[in-house]
């Protein structure tokens, strides 16, 4: 009955600390999940939601997925978890050969580890050992962009610029080189290529004078999620792949966010056709089951690593549950599941219906720039759709329109004034069109002034 279902309410209060959350503002709107099923979330009130941040970013197929829960299933009549260290075990093999097989051809290698930013935190410390592998004692350094986002570890928020997350962390970081993303929205310019030329020529001045005490480059794919969901101008992941090589420095590319069709490809990368020497995934890897993340590098630098142990080229990293088998039976049925339903060729279709949903949101008082590549979207609220002038961050309106947007049965993480909208990529078109009408519903509703 109701007062059972409140305790639960009440309990999550009195108990639990949030990740990322003002728990003020969580006991003046408390949400109890209870189940799931397809892209809907039922919370212990019996209400239910669309899913329309696929559960943050990583729900694909949608929630209760027969063939995953299935091979979960198959997987416990195996075993649940034994150690990756030293000692290998059959779904990692399994999901490790078809990542090589998913992924462009020149990754080659799978490390495993159970979030984006632990991955990120592997690619840093692989980019940093191989160096000193191969006797570069001088390559320290990480580049990073302006307002990018890898996780929050201590070593992905040294490398994130982010000012409201990672100022106040800013004495416990190491130092990493910012150069500027090609930010079109706020740019004087409207020309997508002056902006990517200008962040580009930045690079490379940055990196002309420092490359020697550069270890690597990472940047997210083709979007800045957390960040705000801008989309880098054609060109610019190209162009960073060749300052990469004339400078000799390594590339990385943290797909966390954009990989497993999200961009509308496989992973971000094949939109350019760059070659990254590491790559991050984590996120879609399961279809938003279990925590499982993985960390992709070439064959020049697993060999790097590889020599007698004396030698002192081991990679010394690795956590408890690394290479779950429940998780990697997961991940291995989540991609079967996009082999069968053939599901990477419809991301373009439903993208393009989704595109035509949301353009007539620009003609709204209060949205100043509408972003979208594949079913990656960001709708920016502001103050002055003219003069792009933002609402002040303290009046907190991409929060309030999601508040609106629960009352009207959608859930959703504002990223400041940025709404987010990333539907489980299985999402049906009548599913997506109705999330969107709800979408402008509460923006509406919010930003309006009324009597
Ligand atoms: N990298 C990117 C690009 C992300 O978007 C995220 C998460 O949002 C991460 C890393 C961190 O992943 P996790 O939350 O699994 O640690």
């Amino acid at each position: 009955g109701m007062v059972a279902m409140n305790e639960w309410v009440e309990k999550s209060k009195t108990y639990l600390w949030l990740p990322f959350t003002q728990m003020k503002d969580y006991e003046q709107h408390p949400l109890v999940i209870e189940s799931g099923e397809g892209i809907f979330l039922t919370d212990v009130n019996g209400k239910t939601y669309y899913d329309g941040y696929s559960s943050l970013w990583l729900n694909v197929h949608g929630h209760r997925k027969k063939e995953i829960d299935d091979a979960i299933r198959a997987q416990l009549e195996q075993i649940a978890h034994s150690t990756l260290l030293g000692a290998a075990n059959i779904p990692a093999i399994a999901l490790a050969e078809k990542l090589i097989e998913w992924t462009p051809s020149h990754l080659t290698r799978v490390f495993y580890s159970d979030s984006g930013a632990e991955a990120v935190e592997i690619a840093l410390k692989i980019a940093f050992q191989y160096w000193r592998n191969i006797g570069e004692h001088k390559k320290q350094k990480f580049v990073t962009l302006t307002n990018g986002y890898h996780g929050d570890t201590v070593g992905a928020i040294s490398v994130g610029a982010i000012d409201l997350f990672h100022t106040v962390y800013e004495p416990l970081m190491f130092t990493s080189y910012k150069a500027p993303f090609p930010l079109v929205y706020r740019h004087p310019s409207n020309d997508p290529n002056v902006v990517r030329d200008e962040a580009l020529h930045a690079l490379e001045t940055l990196l002309a004078e420092r490359h020697e005490e550069i270890a690597a480059i990472i940047v997210e794919g083709m979007i800045q999620g957390a960040g705000g969901m801008h989309i880098m101008p054609a060109g610019y992941l190209k162009g960073v792949e060749q300052l990469c090589r004339r400078y000799d420095i390594l590339f990385i590319v943290d797909e966390v966010a954009t990989g497993f069709g999200r961009t509308g490809k496989r992973f971000a990368i094949e939109h350019e056709d760059v070659k990254p020497d590491i790559m991050t995934v984590a996120k879609g890897i399961t279809g938003g089951y279990l925590p499982i993340a993985a960390t992709l590098t070439t064959e020049t630098i697993y060999e790097a690593f590889y020599g007698d142990y004396t030698e002192f080229k081991t990679f010394f990293h690795g956590h408890s549950y690394t290479g779950n088998q429940l998780g990697c039976a997961a991940a291995l049925a989540n991609i079967q599941i996009f082999e069968r339903e053939r599901l990477i060729e419809q991301i373009e279709q439903k993208a393009t219906f989704v595109a035509e949903q949301l353009a007539s949101f620009t003609e709204l008082n209060h949205v100043g720039d509408v972003r979208q590549l594949g079913l990656m979207c960001g709708i920016e609220l502001v103050r002055d759709r003219h003069t792009h002038e933002p609402y002040p961050w303290t009046e907190r309106m991409g929060y309030k329109t999601t508040l609106k947007m629960r009352e009207k049965g959608m859930l959703t993480r504002p990223l400041g004034d940025v709404i987010v909208f990333m539907p489980p990529l299985a999402s049906t078109f009548e599913q997506l069109e109705a999330m969107i009408a709800i979408m402008k519903e509460a923006i509406i509703e919010t930003t309006e002034k009324r009597g």
